[in-house]
């Protein structure tokens, strides 16, 4: 691609056109050789892209986190923080469950939906974490085990106690910690951008491989078409609420900002988030645009966007709902008021758990799935269109956190640019 042409292009613009190549490229691949051919040679560059942005996740979190908590000054700020983010979280992301499950209940996209086609899954059943296991694991027992792991979590609270308790210490410490914790996050922040700008090729390279693995063997997609085409629909129609109805509504009306204007200044960190199919990948993103486009304080923003990124996946929940619902439709059994409002509770909680990355919240829907007794194989009806759904409900899981540092900024008085 030409650098020198696209100099002034704007960088969401670039990825756009990355993603357009990209669909262009999987084809026409597809049809000169044979997917297993040429994946190989395209494959790297979104490889390369993706684990840098991995790399930078976790000293950027620790580093934010521990800067914005310890910025925060005194407890009674953060807990105040604290709770409205929980709020609003727990608030959006039970409204988007609940959407899904209206919706999925109105349009019935699983009724008489063909079983036989099913693929067999085995493994996902492992992914089951229970309630209390999700609690417990959240306090690392090795925080070094948990970032080599990459469980953000863990590394969450470790990360808001070291910066509760940096201020406890004396003046001549935690100010050497501060300057020390912001030299490392300007750095990396640094890195981050360095990093953004390769989007674009990283994006071409992604996508192009995904098209040519589908292009390759269009028969698993086509032989559910049917009612897996309107299943597709209905979880797009439910992220399209939550996303271009609710969730602009409350920055309208919660954050007195103009909603399009924060998706336009957010297009960059909202593209990546959609072609990635990672929230984590798109945090970095996040955290930069909300602070330069948006004028997000970095105190509300490298508490609320991590955070976030991790514990708010309104997408996600929205997407566990109608697919519960969808393969229990599938296997014609008729779910009571109950065991509906189960799956909208197990859902909060397995997008609480869902990590940021690809298809988590495919291996999350195993713990809907046995809550209510559903057949675990029932995800195998759904595998074939993941990357239709994981690209969108990615994409509203980062546009649910970036409202939320705007919400909250806006909350407490900061002076946004939106
Ligand atoms: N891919 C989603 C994300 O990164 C998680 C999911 O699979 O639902 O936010």
């Amino acid at each position: 691609m030409a650098e020198g042409k696209k100099k002034g292009l704007a960088l969401h613009w670039q990825i756009l056109i990355g993603i357009g190549l990209g669909v262009i490229a999987g084809i026409v691949l597809c049809k000169i050789t044979p997917y297993d051919n040429w994946y190989k040679y395209i494959k790297w560059a979104g490889d390369i892209f993706l684990r840098g942005l991995r790399m930078i996740v976790i000293p950027l979190v620790f580093s934010s986190i521990v800067l914005g908590v310890a910025g925060m000054g005194n407890s009674a700020a953060l807990g105040r923080i604290a709770g409205k983010t929980i709020l609003y979280y727990i608030v959006t992301t039970a409204l988007a469950a609940t959407i899904g499950l209206t919706l999925v209940n109105i349009v019935k996209p699983g009724v008489g939906a063909n079983l036989n086609l099913a693929e067999e899954v085995t493994a996902v059943g492992s992914g089951q974490v229970s309630f209390i296991d999700q609690i417990v694991s959240i306090v690392p027992s090795n925080i070094f085990e948990s970032m080599a792991k990459g469980d953000l979590l863990p590394i969450i609270f470790f990360a808001i106690l070291f910066g509760l308790f940096m201020n406890k210490v004396d003046e001549k410490y935690s100010g050497f910690l501060n300057n020390f914790f912001t030299s490392v996050y300007e750095v990396i922040m640094k890195i981050t951008m360095f990093i953004i700008r390769l989007a674009p090729y990283g994006v071409f390279a992604i996508v192009t491989n995904v098209v040519g693995k589908q292009a390759d063997d269009p028969r698993a997609l086509l032989s559910m078409a049917g009612s897996l085409g309107v299943f597709v629909l209905v979880v797009w129609g439910g992220l399209l609420i939550q996303g271009g109805v609710i969730l602009p509504l409350l920055v309208r009306l919660v954050g007195r900002q103009n909603p399009w204007r924060h998706i336009s200044k957010m297009s960059t960190a909202l593209l990546t988030a959609f072609s990635t199919c990672s929230s984590g990948a798109a945090l970095p993103i996040n955290i930069r645009d909300s602070q330069e486009k948006c004028g997000v304080s970095n105190k509300i923003a490298s508490f609320v966007l991590p955070l976030g990124s991790t514990i708010n996946m309104n997408g996600t929940a929205l997407y566990e709902c109608v697919t519960a619902i969808f393969i229990a439709q599938a296997y014609g059994i008729d779910l009571s008021l109950a065991q509906q409002i189960m799956i909208v509770f197990t859902a909060l909680l397995a997008a609480i758990g869902a990590a940021g990355i690809p298809m988590a919240g495919m291996v999350m829907l195993a713990i809907v799935l046995s809550a209510v007794g559903l057949p675990l194989e029932g995800i195998g009806l759904v595998l074939a269109v993941e990357q239709l759904c994981d690209m969108p409900r990615t994409c509203i899981n980062t546009y649910g956190d970036s409202c939320g540092a705007v919400i909250i900024a806006h909350s407490e008085g900061e002076e946004l640019t939106i």
